[in-house]
């Protein structure tokens, strides 16, 4: 399988060169020549363990990887989650909730962050070389991220955090992590500040070229990639379960990665009838799939800080596809961003950017009343994420209830995507419920040593920094 470049300006790539190189040197982003079409193999699949599950999933796309040696990257990966399913679906109130969150961080970004660093440290035990990841987090990424890499002989990681302005339970699932290859660097500034310094440090070409720096951000093709396997798993489950014989699925989203591989999935065979798209104030993504208009505005802070973005980081991806794969067609529509802050493309006959999407928006108060509910009535506790999407769900039913009293998509099992465990939002969830959820994990931090070095927001003090380290 060789990858190519949404933007067309680039030599096709293995798998192997692909997850090396994050980003294609023409900016645009990576995708598979061709994708699969895997609906005579649904049936099979369907009986099959996660991991193998997955095993039979990755082995279409990683074609420059033994197989042997795939089946220990996935296995090695999934055994530090703490369900024997990885991921379960569980039935509350009507909905299927896939619990995404039984990695060591608690949320659904583990899920493919814990087989990435696997995938890093096994490529450059083969090839020889070494990797420094450098990133910039606000809490989630950066904690998965760390413990998708910790005491990995060949990567260092640097993350980079605003000092006193991450929740004290992320910094904390941060700076606990004592391996030797992690640097944890408080920066006296804002987040925009940490991403501002790396930015302009992977800017620095010869910097980056001579230290290997490199990134995990949420472009790399092997992270979509993996994603791709829970939504067939849940699938098979549910239908099993409900004897139908298709599904759709509600994704809380940010940065639409998420998303994006359950439209590959359902591109590659998958019956998914509705992609419910729920995003938080921060709606871009949800005005675009309702006018046709993908056009930036001023990012706010909220309960489910993990979507507060405005501009989509893996969206170019699904672009592509819909532009019927013409990189002329997508290099102007992008430029068309880069110029004016907005693009559109055109509505199809029913009114509608994509017949298989629908997608609404959750505000915090709509969030923190889902929280309530589904805790007074079910006994069950949604993070804000989770909540977002639970919330956009039930307006899509209600939606579908007045148009036409029965229809398809009615009968059709809906599972909503839970992106965190609540324990790691305390205080929306005191908020929403009056008291908080508690998790092991996290009750084990209380009292567990750290270590965190301070920084000033300053360039050239974290390239000194990340040299002296490495
Ligand atoms: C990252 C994240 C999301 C958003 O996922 P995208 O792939 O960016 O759309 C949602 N919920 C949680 C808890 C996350 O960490």
């Amino acid at each position: 399988m060789k990858y190519i470049s949404t933007r067309g300006q680039m030599e096709p790539v293995g798998f192997q060169d692909a997850v090396m190189t994050g980003l294609a040197p023409d900016g645009g982003l990576l995708l598979p020549e061709v994708l699969p079409d895997v609906s005579d193999q649904l049936e099979k699949w369907a009986a099959l363990s996660y991991t193998d599950l997955a095993f039979e999933v990755i082995r279409l796309f990683a074609t420059d990887i033994p197989e042997t040696d795939l089946k220990k990257l996935i296995d090695d990966s999934y055994s530090t989650f703490d369900h024997p399913e990885v991921a379960p679906s569980v039935e509350v109130g009507g909905f299927y909730i896939l619990e995404l969150f039984h990695g060591p961080t608690l949320a659904f970004k583990d899920v493919a962050l814990q087989f990435l660093g696997n995938l890093f440290e096994y490529i450059l035990e083969k090839r020889g070389g070494k990797l420094n990841i450098l990133g910039a987090t606000s809490g989630d990424t950066g904690s998965a991220a760390i413990h998708g890499v910790r005491g990995k002989p060949n990567i260092n990681i640097f993350i980079m955090h605003p000092a006193g302005r991450t929740s004290p339970l992320q910094e904390k699932q941060m700076t606990s992590v004592l391996d030797s290859n992690v640097f944890n660097l408080a920066v006296d500034g804002t987040f925009d500040d940490c991403q501002n310094i790396m930015k302009t440090t992977f800017a620095d070409v010869p910097f980056k070229t001579e230290h290997s720096l490199g990134s995990v951000n949420s472009v790399n093709w092997a992270r979509v990639l993996v994603q791709t396997v829970y939504y067939f798993y849940s699938a098979f489950q549910v239908m099993k379960k409900t004897g139908a014989n298709t599904v759709q699925f509600s994704v809380p989203t940010g940065n639409f990665g998420d998303i994006l591989a359950g439209y590959l999935a359902q591109q590659m065979g998958l019956p998914v009838s509705k992609l419910i798209l729920a995003t938080n104030e921060n709606d871009i993504l949800t005005r675009f799939f309702t006018t046709g208009i993908y056009s930036k505005a001023q990012a706010v802070p909220t309960i489910s800080p993990s979507m507060d973005i405005q501009v989509a980081s893996n969206f170019e991806r699904y672009l592509y596809f819909k532009v019927g794969k013409d990189a002329a067609k997508l290099v102007g529509l992008m430029n068309d961003f880069q110029e004016k802050g907005a693009l559109q493309i055109e509505l199809n006959e029913n009114g509608s950017v994509d017949d298989l999407f629908a997608a609404g928006r959750g505000d915090t108060a709509a969030t923190l009343e889902t929280i309530k509910r589904y805790k007074d009535q079910f006994g069950y506790v949604l993070d804000p994420h989770t909540a977002v999407g639970v919330f956009v769900a039930e307006e899509f039913g209600r939606a579908l209830s007045t148009k036409a009293p029965r229809t398809d998509c009615q009968s059709v099992p809906t599972i909503c995507l839970a992106t965190a465990h609540p324990a790691k939002f305390t205080q929306a969830i005191i908020d929403a419920t009056g008291e908080a959820v508690n998790h092991p994990t996290l009750d084990a931090l209380a009292d567990a040593e750290t270590r965190c070095d301070s920084i000033a927001n300053d360039v050239e003090l974290v390239k000194q920094y990340v040299v002296e380290h490495i």
